[in-house]
């Protein structure tokens, strides 16, 4: 949708940090707000990836353990943003994806911001049903050629099982499958859900009903920003 306004100006220091289970639709907001406010998508996802693709030291650690559906040690990640976010680009302010997603790794994000009083942090926890979220991982598809993806009801392909675009046979992955989507589940609610206290009341945190279709949420987190940053 087209929006014939002029473009906020990004506040400066803006930064976002996504909380809420896998499937709750973080990484899709937060492409979507970086690109409303101007400011990078930092999502540790991509960087892990493009790290193993490449063999970097952290690649070739990350790897093997991603393989097996191990977690990343909180510490490799938090060397890992403190580098990132230590670039030009993320100066003006960034939205974390992914990160962080431990208290340790809070707490880290917390040392790589020191001392930075006039950064903007905003906390936005997505909320999703339960049984929302186990429809929307394990209807997920993914195209082993292109990386498109769909999913059976939401976004399903034109035709049965082969992607739109090359016509290769769809796959589920891995992760999605039903004793991963219960395992990450299980330690989102282990690992990441005692965060959604340890924010609640020290920053600018919302909780979001992610039930809804996504333009509906992207509405509401633009005007939680807009509204801040008039108050600020
Ligand atoms: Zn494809």
């Amino acid at each position: 949708m087209a929006d014939a306004r002029p473009l906020p100006e990004p506040a400066l220091g803006t930064r976002v940090i996504f909380l809420g289970p896998p499937g709750a639709g973080k990484g899709t907001q937060a492409g979507r707000l970086a690109g409303h406010l101007r400011i990078p998508k930092v999502s540790t996802g991509d960087m892990l990836r493009e790290a193993i693709a490449v063999g970097t030291p952290l690649g070739r650690v990350a790897g093997p353990l991603m393989e097996k559906g191990g977690l990343v040690p909180d510490d490799l990640l938090i060397d890992m943003m403190e580098e990132r976010l230590d670039k030009p680009d993320a100066a003006r302010g960034y939205i974390l994806d992914g990160f962080p997603r431990t208290l340790r790794q809070a707490e880290g994000f917390e040392y790589i911001k020191r001392g930075d009083v006039t950064a903007l942090v905003y906390v936005f926890n997505v909320e999703v049903p339960r049984e929302e979220l186990l429809k929307r991982l394990s209807g997920r598809r993914w195209c082993p050629h292109c990386q498109s993806t769909y999913h059976v009801q939401n976004n399903p392909p034109k035709d049965d099982s082969l992607c739109d675009k090359d016509r290769t046979l769809l796959i589920q992955r891995e992760d999605d499958k039903e004793t991963a989507v219960a395992r990450r589940l299980a330690e989102y609610d282990e690992r990441t859900a005692p965060l959604i206290d340890y924010y609640r009341g020290r920053s600018r945190f919302h909780t979001v009903d992610g039930y809804r279709p996504p333009d509906a949420v992207f509405a509401e987190l633009k005007t939680i920003v807009a509204t801040e940053k008039a108050a600020s």
